[in-house]
């Protein structure tokens, strides 16, 4: 049974703090030599595929994600660096960028982390720009700001936890009661019984739990639909037999437990070896004392086997009924062997180009954008610096050819400057 877990979150990395503009302060000296540091690079967001993390759950509770900024230098002192944010997800959660609408990274193995937006860096103080002709610079740089990544998380699993029963022993009552969410039913290929999934969150911990509808009677044999539904019951880890304690047709709860038993051991000996717990359920109807007996008489039959009495509709004994699937869970992901698949990763982008538009004209391009965004635009010696190496890349020729008059509009990135033929 494959379910399809899903979440758009958006990511920020932090930016990086500003240079300082400074200088040696001196007794006697009106303006020492330049002294202004670096500011401190912004967080890092990286994702971490992690095995104790199942479903996608947490991204219903919180969307966005962000990683602090680096310091701004204080004259001589360098700013210090953002924190990296690390943010775990489930091993298989594949990763999509939303406005690209491409894959980004398949986060396959266990332990895999994936740095998905780069923090930016801090700026350069003006100690930076001192060279034989300039010794005395004012120019200090803004941080580069973060990178934001809408992302779609997707992840495909199977079902953690497979529950098997009679008809009417409180299978899908139970789901319900102890589910957070319903994922979406990735490719089911049967069309008469919808099966009844939920994801349920226990102790900072999150599974998935599948009702199998369709396990009676004869269904090793082939008949109904309950052969098709066993080869999905094969892919679950751990199984829970939810046993009617007081069925309503009379009939003994010991023996349903064999027939289902039964029916499992003849179907599948890999089926019938999973570890698995028995959910006695609707104890609510029992009278006080009722359930030792019972309890009893079952044990005999289940061997090493746990019982648990509990109630899906009164909600008794599900505390400890859960801390055991958690803990069954655990056993069987140390055994686990990982997968391993290649990653995609992205390429920084050079490339920049100058369009026309109503105002004026626009210049493209994510390096270009940044430059302007990291540059102190209240100074003038920080503006003519910008200036120079926009005439460098060849930005204001292209311009110029592109007939830009005195006056006319030029968007980089968020800022609008007006053209001028002394640029
Ligand atoms: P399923 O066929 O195994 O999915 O069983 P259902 O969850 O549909 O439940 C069958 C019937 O048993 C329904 O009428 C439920 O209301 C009832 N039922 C389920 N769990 C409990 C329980 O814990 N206590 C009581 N008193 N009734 C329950
Ligand atoms: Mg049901």
């Amino acid at each position: 049974m494959i379910f399809l877990d899903e979440a758009v979150v958006t990511f920020t990395s932090g930016r990086g703090g500003a240079g300082a503009a400074t200088f040696h302060r001196e007794k006697h000296v009106p303006r020492g030599g330049p002294n202004g540091s670096d500011g401190g690079r912004g967080g890092d967001v990286y994702l971490v595929a992690d095995r104790a993390k199942r479903t996608l759950y947490d991204f219903q509770l919180r969307d966005h994600y962000e990683a602090p900024s680096g310091e701004d230098a204080h004259s001589n002192k360098r700013g210090s660096d953002g924190k990296d944010v690390e943010i775990h997800v489930p091993v298989g959660t594949i990763l999509w960028d939303l406005d690209l609408d491409e894959p980004i990274v398949d986060l396959a193995v266990d332990g895999m982390r994936y740095r998905l937006c780069r923090g930016g860096r801090g700026g350069f103080g003006n100690l930076h720009y001192t060279s034989s002709v300039r010794q005395a610079p004012t120019i200090a740089q803004k941080g580069a700001p973060g990178e934001t990544v809408r992302a779609r998380l997707e992840l495909k699993m199977l079902a953690d936890v497979g529950l098997i029963g009679l008809p009417n022993a409180g299978k899908s009552t139970l789901i319900s009661r102890i589910s957070a969410a319903k994922p979406k039913i990735a490719d089911y290929p049967f069309t008469t019984i919808v099966p009844n999934l939920g994801v349920v969150v226990h102790r900072d911990r999150a599974f998935t739990v599948a009702d199998m509808p369709g396990l009676i009677e004869g269904a090793s044999e082939g008949k109904g639909l309950g052969h098709q539904f066993l080869k999905h019951v094969e892919r679950t880890r751990v199984l829970v037999h939810v046993l009617d304690a007081f069925p309503i047709d009379g009939s003994n709860p010991v023996t349903n437990y064999e027939v289902i038993e039964n029916e499992l051991k003849g179907y599948s000996a890999t089926l019938y070896g999973r570890p698995r717990l028995i959910a006695l359920n609707k104890m609510d109807l029992g009278m006080e004392g009722d359930d030792e007996v019972l309890i009893e008489f079952l044990q005999e039959k289940s061997g090493d086997t746990k019982i648990f009495p509990i109630s899906g509709v009164s909600g008794q004994g599900l505390g400890p009924f859960l801390d055991a699937v958690s803990e069954l869970l655990d056993l069987e992901d140390e055994t686990a062997p990982p997968v391993i698949i290649p990653s995609m990763r992205r390429e920084s982008d050079d490339s920049w180009d100058v369009v026309r538009t109503e105002r004026g004209f626009s210049v493209l391009g994510q390096r270009i954008i940044k430059m302007v965004e990291m540059t102190n635009l209240q100074n003038d010696e920080s503006l003519r610096f910008l200036h120079r190496r926009l005439s460098r890349i060849g930005v204001l020729k292209k311009l110029e050819e592109m007939g830009a008059e005195e006056g006319d509009f030029v968007k980089i990135g968020q800022l609008e400057l007006e053209y001028a033929e002394d640029w």
